[in-house]
């Protein structure tokens, strides 16, 4: 339910993965979160609601800067619905859907868009994305 891009640097022969789309997880996240995993915020959040559900996704981070990486993000939604129910009138109570750019330090925005190209951390512009793989 999702896809990997590659993105090459001709300068400094740097290969950035970007990749988006949502992912189902085994079971036993939950036993991930309560084991600290994904951080005592979320530990606690899951304690706080233990019918919450959690969806993980790949979400593509745009800098002012022209840089762009992926991220694997987890979102904790206080209802019994299925991760991927995207009603908007759902309110998450936890995700980490926050990032900073590796090139500049500035933080960096969600994007629908996926790029054509990227500004490497060394400053080139890569060339055009190939799409690596796709998972589910
Ligand atoms: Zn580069
Ligand atoms: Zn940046």
């Amino acid at each position: 339910m999702g896809e990997t891009l590659s993105y090459h640097c001709p300068r400094c022969g740097k290969t950035h993965l970007i990749s988006y789309g949502w992912f189902f997880r085994s079971p036993a996240t939950a036993e991930q979160v309560m084991n600290g995993e994904y951080g005592p915020r979320a530990k606690r959040n899951l304690e706080r609601h233990p019918g919450t559900n959690v969806m993980f996704e790949y979400l593509i981070f745009r800098c002012s800067c022209g840089h762009a990486r992926s991220k694997e993000v987890m979102t904790v939604f206080d209802d019994e619905r299925a991760p991927w129910d995207r009603d908007p009138r759902r309110k998450p109570v936890w995700d980490n859907a926050r990032c900073s750019c590796p090139r500049c330090g500035k933080r960096m925005h969600i994007t629908e868009n996926i790029p054509r190209s990227i500004i490497c951390t060394c400053g080139a512009r890569t060339e055009q994305a190939l799409c690596e793989c796709l998972f589910d």
